[in-house]
């Protein structure tokens, strides 16, 4: 059907989630590759994407 793809790629497309304190950021991905974003908890700039693929 593929709608329910195309709504979690909106949902996680610019979402990372920060490692050090595991805070969701909503970041556009240019940004992340450019390393100018930032967790806005902790501000430590170690972003992971979202896609977990836990059950
Ligand atoms: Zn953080």
């Amino acid at each position: 059907m593929g709608t329910f793809k195309e709504a979690e790629a909106r949902l996680f497309r610019n979402v990372y989630i920060c490692r050090r304190c595991e805070s969701k950021t909503r970041v556009p991905i240019g940004k992340v590759l450019a390393g100018g974003a930032s967790c806005t908890k902790c501000k430590c700039k170690q972003l992971r994407p979202v896609r977990k693929k836990s059950k």
